[in-house]
């Protein structure tokens, strides 16, 4: 599939391989492990690497390769893979960039929490130094490039739990300016809004369980970049073992077809539910990328198109823990589980969930509070998603008020 289409095109064919004299519109699912060659010369060449084509399933899989080439020409990368997971899929981008004992990676404090975790425990633990830190304040961020030299820095486009959007194309430039390598997490923002290696990012990685998927039903990750990051992410391949498996990979590439419509949709709704949840004033704060009182929000409506300001909204319900576990009991329709991105709304509590190894005092300086909760906006009626968060919500405080007048 050539180039030159645009996205919703891209996202509905790309990645659908011709399979000699039949063309199937689904493409089928490779389960083998392993494929028979012509000839001895033949697997000989494959191998080798000299011709393309599958010779074992670790190494190369028709249903992997066709989501990976359509993940390709949606990010305008030259090369990629997949992998068994968006964790998999960052420590696949950091052994990329060649990230050795004694190095520095350099991360934003806002990243998913179990990526702050896997660079501290698993690179940390292999002498890397993990420095991680505010990246809003540029002339900060120079600072730490200067004093810390890092080998690679990792951000997110759009960060969990506090919608926070970092100014990327100057990150680039800084980054590059010190030698150092960019690595982006695309996962929230998707290609529809946001293709990170056009800017000069080095790699992009997704967590594909998210939007990619969209159905809650199928884990998975991506990494994508340049020709000179190919030898480096093929080898984390077929020597970690962390292989996307071709059901997985088949139930992606389905989801990547519906991605522009999903996506685009749960932006809207989200965007409305905000706009609710706002004007109901039950909560004491509302979190949208695109609301002017968005802590980053003159970045993100320079980097963000103005109908596509993701698809997340962070609530805080004010109070404690129990409020908030007695809000996350009551609702009906939001199903209070730790993903995002399925066409279902979904509650979490980064308390408990995405933020729980981190100290008090680590969320404090993040600005995660304990009484905030992440809403992943789905295809419901925004209406009905806002009638239960605020049925939720009133629950609480009258609960609340009920144990006051008892006192
Ligand atoms: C979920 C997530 C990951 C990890 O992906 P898994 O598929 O759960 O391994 C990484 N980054 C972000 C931003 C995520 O939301």
């Amino acid at each position: 599939m050539s180039q030159q289409w645009r996205r919703n095109t891209l996202l509905v064919h790309a990645g659908t391989p011709a399979l000699g004299d039949i063309e199937p519109t689904a493409l089928p699912i490779f389960p083998s492990t392993s494929y028979r060659s012509r000839s001895a010369q033949m697997l000989d060449q494959l191998m080798g690497g000299e011709i393309e084509g599958f010779s074992y399933a670790r190494h190369a899989n028709p249903n992997v390769e066709a989501l990976v080439d359509a993940m390709k020409q949606l990010e305008r990368a030259e090369t990629g893979i997949a992998t068994a997971s968006g964790m998999a899929a960052i420590d696949a981008a950091m052994y990329a960039t060649h990230v050795e004992p004694g190095d520095t990676i350099l991360v934003s404090q806002d990243v998913y929490g179990a990526s702050l975790n896997l660079l501290g425990t698993v690179w940390g633990e292999m002498g890397v130094k993990v420095v991680i830190e505010d990246f809003t304040d540029l002339t900060h961020f120079r600072q730490l490039l200067e004093v810390h030299k890092p080998r690679t820095v990792l951000l997110e486009t759009l960060s969990n739990p506090l919608l926070k959007v970092l100014d990327i194309p100057q990150i680039v430039s800084l980054v590059h300016g010190v030698g150092a390598q960019l690595i982006v997490d695309n996962t929230f923002t998707t290609p529809l809004t946001m293709r990170p290696l056009e800017w000069g990012a080095d790699l992009v990685v997704h967590s594909a369980t998210k939007y990619l998927g969209g159905h809650g039903d199928a884990m998975g990750g991506i990494v994508l970049g340049r020709d000179e990051y190919h030898n480096r992410l093929h080898q984390y391949l077929k020597l970690r073992g962390a292989v996307l498996g071709p059901f997985e990979a088949w139930l992606i590439h389905r989801g990547l077809r519906t991605l522009g419509v999903r996506f685009e949709r749960q932006c809207h709704n989200a965007a409305k539910l905000a706009r609710i949840l706002q004007e109901s004033q039950i909560f004491s704060r509302v979190f949208y990328p695109l609301f002017a009182d968005h802590p980053t929000h003159a970045v993100a409506e320079r980097l963000l198109p103005a109908d596509l300001g993701g698809a997340v909204v962070t609530l805080d319900l004010g109070g404690g823990k129990e409020d908030v576990f007695r809000f996350l009991d009551h609702l009906q329709l939001v199903a209070s589980a730790t993903t995002v991105g399925d066409i279902y709304t979904l509650c979490l509590y980064p308390l408990i969930a995405s933020h729980r190894n981190q100290t008090p005092e680590e969320r404090a300086k993040m600005g995660i509070t304990d009484s905030m909760v992440r809403i992943s906006v789905g295809l419901e009626d925004p209406e009905d998603i806002a009638l239960d968060l605020i049925q939720a919500a009133s629950a609480v405080r009258i609960s609340d008020s009920l144990v006051i007048q008892k006192d």
